[in-house]
């Protein structure tokens, strides 16, 4: 039995006022899904709040300040699609992605303040493929990205970023593709949507071998998965020691997913986050949520994730 919980949950309410029209697979009820996944653990509820200036300054790390400003335009003038077909806004659509990277960043201040060393950022809308001039993938901003970056600028480094949601995160990839401070590591169903992150993509210049991917074939079950993270987390270890690590946390993985075909499951998903503990031992970990698209599946995924996540640093 755990006498307490060290689990920190980062997220706001402004989340759920992205609607995509009727239908579409990240719909708002997934921000209470993978809310209701951390119930019963014991977990602390961080308050936070939603400062555009804040917000905007942490997007820019990420991204050119043309995408947040073109956002905010599109959604004042109403439901539309935004830079590609799958990315369907709503006129909160802006306010939701500014909350996510609030509640990222508002994470990464208690790190920092050494208030928290397990944080679940469940948010939305997801961030990994965001890129820096552009919305991609039912991605806005990259939250994951925007927090390493706010982690560094704290003098919080090296980064590991283990993202193991069944879609390759391109932008994030991307954004650090030439940097040695952070470790980009990705298992994830290839070839399979966006097209990146094949085994021989390793980073380039200062960041050559500080990006690692595992391209892992459709079906893919509990074992080739967790297995998959684990040998990638070897590769990070050998590479960078990581004062923090951020988790770019999806789970359409899972079997019952409509959009991932694999095969993973709760047990696997505990795998996981046992791993990740096991890695980062008392050196804090920050999971944000990124796909999931099978509401009940999300919310066992993320309990038992979390579960596995936080035993690593109490036992
Ligand atoms: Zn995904």
């Amino acid at each position: 039995m755990r006498a307490t919980s060290s689990l920190l949950i980062a997220t706001h309410e402004e989340c759920a006022d992205h609607r995509p029209f009727p239908g579409h697979p990240e719909r708002p009820q997934r921000l209470q899904a993978a809310i209701k996944g951390a119930d019963g653990l014991g977990a602390r509820l961080l308050p936070v709040t939603v400062n555009e200036s804040d917000a905007l300054r942490a997007i820019l790390t990420a991204h050119d300040a043309t995408l947040p400003e073109r956002l905010r335009t599109a959604c004042a003038s109403g439901p539309q699609v935004f830079d590609s077909d799958d990315n369907p806004i709503s006129e909160g659509t802006y306010r939701a992605a500014l909350a996510a990277v609030a509640a990222s960043i508002a994470a990464v201040g208690e790190v920092d303040a050494r208030a928290a060393t397990r944080v679940w950022i469940p948010v939305r809308p997801p961030g990994h493929h965001a890129l820096r001039d552009r919305a991609m993938g039912f991605c806005f901003f990259n939250n994951a990205a925007i927090a390493t970056e706010d982690l560094l600028k704290r003098g919080i480094g090296p980064v590991a970023v283990v993202d193991f949601d069944v879609h390759h995160g391109n932008a994030t990839q991307q954004h650090f593709w030439e940097r040695n401070d952070v470790f980009y590591l990705s298992v994830h169903r290839y070839p399979f949507y966006p097209g990146t992150g094949a085994g021989d993509e390793i980073g380039s210049g200062p960041g050559r071998g500080f990006t690692r991917n595992y391209p892992l074939a459709a079906g893919a079950d509990n074992d080739t998965y967790s297995g998959a993270v684990a040998a990638g987390l070897e590769d990070v270890l050998s590479v960078v020691t990581p004062a923090a690590w951020v988790i770019s946390a999806g789970f359409d993985a899972h079997r019952d997913d409509p959009l991932g075909g694999m095969k993973v499951t709760e047990a696997g998903f505990a795998a996981i986050g046992e791993l990740l503990g096991q890695a980062a031992g008392k050196k804090p970990i920050l999971a944000v949520l990124e796909g999931g698209y099978a509401l009940e599946a999300l919310s066992r995924s993320v309990r038992t994730f979390l579960a596995a996540l936080d035993g690593g640093v109490t036992s």
